[in-house]
């Protein structure tokens, strides 16, 4: 059965966590918005627009929020990207548009292009304004998309605009993938996830929710649809592999996550050890800190200078209290039925760039939770059996139209890049299905 019903009205009861997540980017006052757009320079050959995956026209819409035409300037938001309202606070925009402003080479502060979006974006939300486009006319065809995340929504927007049916099937509950489910809640609410796609499902996507597609199934649409999106993500986060791994008080970062934004965990225990160093151990570190834990540990194998964090990511949880234990990895767990303690091993690098455990240097660290954040397995074992090219788990695209080696297969996103940013997915997602309606295009023109 596809649903397409308003997601926004299920977010409710997420009002206590909400509470305890609040803005790290608090959105701009009206006056403080316009101010901040007039600062824009609106290059030509704008490199903020160049250093977006997207490509959203960022000179276009600030000057149109400097002149007052918000609706004008959520439109040319929507235009290059349908998850604008998102992107504009999951975008580690520093590395991104921002880290690209023309105002870093005259020593002044960039343009706060990310808040900027996020102000036209929840003026249109605000404003109750429908999406401003309507679907293109009716080509008969339809696309069967696997996953509900950026890339397919990204991907199911386009080809609704072009007249192409587009399908999504999740085995969640809910759409959005990591955008509602797994992304921190002061980076972006559940509720705003389900909003913006609230304002997507105007187009006429249709939603399956609940719908594990494994390999019977991707053989049953492949025979119904003209085309297949897959748009799956990652798999489940890796395990340590030592003894213990079972016992209760171990969890892993997506589970955490996900479990404290839809309200069902509401806090964490005194303790917590994050295991990684990457942005979503970040992100748990962060939350169990938010969540009322006194102490959090970081642990991680290698130093500070080669995590995979991003540097404000390091400094925000340093500045939440976060500890960090550098050079270290997990030899043991100690307890019964629950975890109490984490034994770890100091590490050293041999001559050959390995890392070895120090001989007597090994010490326990008292925990109530750990909460491994050690990278995700890859998700894509249902294709595997020859139905599209594939390269260390991932799938092998060509990137300007997300084709696989199978023609009637697309791909985009995290199950092709093995994990990078949102809007990666969204620019992904996209230039799939404009290939996508290109193709069937052609189909048709060739018959
Ligand atoms: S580079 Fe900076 S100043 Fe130039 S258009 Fe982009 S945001 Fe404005």
């Amino acid at each position: 059965m596809s649903e397409s019903t308003s997601f926004f009205s299920k977010a409710e009861g997420t009002a206590e966590v909400a509470a305890r997540f609040a803005d790290l980017r608090p959105p701009l006052e009206k006056t403080a918005a316009v101010t901040e757009a007039q600062r824009c320079l609106y290059c030509f050959d704008a490199p903020c627009m160049a250093a977006c995956p997207t490509h959203i026209d960022v000179p276009k819409f600030i000057k149109k929020i400097a002149s007052g035409n918000l609706e004008g300037s959520a439109r040319t938001i929507l235009d290059a990207n349908i998850l604008g309202a998102s992107c504009s606070r999951a975008c580690p925009v520093q590395v991104l548009c921002e880290g690209a402003c023309v105002m870093h080479r005259y020593n002044k502060q960039p343009i706060e292009i990310g808040r900027l979006q996020r102000f036209a974006m929840d003026a249109l939300h605000a404003s109750g304004a429908p999406l401003p486009f309507a679907p293109g006319a009716d080509t008969g065809r339809r696309v069967a998309l696997i996953g509900g995340g950026p890339a397919s929504l990204a991907c199911a927007a386009e080809l609704r605009r072009r007249g192409v049916r587009a399908e999504i099937f999740d085995a969640r509950p809910l759409p959005g993938g990591l955008n509602t489910y797994g992304i921190a809640e002061y980076k972006l609410p559940l509720a705003e996830s389900l909003r913006e796609i609230d304002l997507l499902a105007q187009l006429g996507v249709e939603f399956h929710f609940k719908t594990v597609v494994n390999a019977a199934k991707l053989a049953e649409l492949e025979a119904s649809y003209d085309a297949v999106f897959l748009g799956m993500g990652l798999g489940a986060i890796h395990k340590l592999g030592i003894a213990g791994e079972e016992l209760e008080g171990v969890t892993n970062a997506l589970d955490f996550i996900a479990g404290y934004k839809n309200g069902k965990i509401n806090h964490a225990p005194p303790k917590v050890a994050v295991i990684g160093a990457g942005n979503t151990a970040i992100d748990a570190a962060n939350a169990a800190v938010r969540l009322g834990a006194s102490e959090v540990h970081m642990v991680y194998r290698r130093g500070s200078e080669q995590m995979s964090a991003f540097a404000f990511e390091y400094e925000h949880a340093r500045q939440a209290g976060v500890k960090f234990l550098w050079h270290v990895a997990p030899v043991g767990l100690a307890g019964t039925k629950k975890v109490h303690g984490l034994e770890l091993a100091h590490l050293e690098t041999t001559s050959d760039g390995s890392l070895v455990p120090m001989q007597g240097e090994n010490f326990t660290l008292a925990v109530d939770l750990i909460v491994l954040a050690i990278g995700q397995a890859t998700h894509a074992e249902f294709v595997s059996e020859g139905k599209v090219k594939l390269e260390r788990g991932r799938i092998v695209i060509d990137r300007a139209t997300g084709q696989t080696s199978n023609a009637k297969y697309f791909a985009g996103g995290d199950c092709t890049n093995g994990g990078r940013e949102v809007v990666d997915a969204v620019a992904d997602g996209k230039r799939a299905g404009i290939g996508i309606a290109a193709w069937l295009e052609g189909q048709d023109a060739n018959a």
